[in-house]
């Protein structure tokens, strides 16, 4: 039987088998050349030993969000408990509200020096792929459960459908940092909704207009609705990576650990 917080503590592990799945679906429409053999390999455990050592906060911090929303549930706070709601509608609230809040952290990450020192190592990937999702600083991992906690609380999330939006974000995550190329249509037609491995990559350029661009993880509404939603210019993906982060220092473990101490401006920020 799966509980809220069995299904919360399998959303890092979901993460990493969505990852592997697009993996599969990478080798057979990449939208830039793959990365030949044993290179490939190397960047993929790149990410996974970075991912490793973000893992530690992703997995307590699942754990002890949706602890978090059980305790707040029980004692009736929150927005959503003030009234007799449906649980479709707390589901929704769960999927759209906080990916909306996501989508301010992630804005905010990019806007705020400080903050921007931490997400970058997820920017500093110079090939992205399905394993780019797993690339994060680990004192990210801990704002961003420390932020979606005051929301669970705030709003009275409810913890079923809190770890089923864990779920869903990660699937999502996975999908569209996927090195994974479809039809120009189908990709218009689907970016309606959530965002794709093309316009997620927007957000990996090195041009910096594109960056700040493409913010969204489940939807991509909220960069439509407040003007930051870009198609891009043509079918053809950019660079990505960050200027001043591309020599091996820096691309190593340590390297990308201690980056946040780095004083490189490589952009206006
Ligand atoms: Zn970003």
């Amino acid at each position: 039987m799966f509980t809220a917080q069995t299904i919360a503590d399998i959303s890092p592990f979901a993460l990493a088998a969505a990852v592997g799945l697009m993996l599969a679906l990478e080798s057979l429409s990449p939208l830039v050349p793959l990365l030949p053999g044993k290179p490939r390999a190397r960047h993929a455990l790149k990410n996974l030993s970075i991912a490793l050592c973000t893992s530690v906060f992703a997995v307590s911090g699942n754990f002890a969000l949706v602890a978090v929303a059980m305790w707040g549930t029980h004692r009736g706070y929150g927005l959503l408990n003030l009234f007799d709601t449906p649980w479709l509608l707390r589901f929704a609230v769960a999927l759209a509200g906080l990916d909306f809040f996501e989508w301010i952290r992630h804005r905010l990450h990019h806007r705020v020096p400080l903050l921007w020192r931490l997400h970058r190592v997820h920017h500093t990937d110079p090939h992205v792929d399905s394993t780019t999702a797993l690339r994060g600083h680990p004192l990210e991992s801990v704002i961003a459960y420390s932020f979606f906690s005051l929301l669970v609380l705030a709003f009275g999330i409810d913890p079923l459908a809190l770890a089923l939006r864990s779920l869903v974000a990660a699937v999502a995550l996975a999908w569209h940092h996927a090195d994974f190329r479809m039809p120009a249509r189908l990709d218009a037609l689907i970016s309606l909704v959530t965002p794709t491995p093309r316009t997620h990559r927007l957000h990996h350029s090195r041009n910096i207009r594109f960056t700040d661009s493409n913010y969204g993880t489940i939807f991509t509404w909220w960069d439509r609705l407040l003007g930051t939603f870009s198609p891009g210019d043509s079918q053809e993906p950019g660079k990505t990576g960050l200027e001043g982060f591309d020599s091996p220092e820096q691309q190593s473990l340590l390297g990308v650990l201690r980056s946040p101490l780095l004083d490189i401006k490589h952009d206006a920020r």
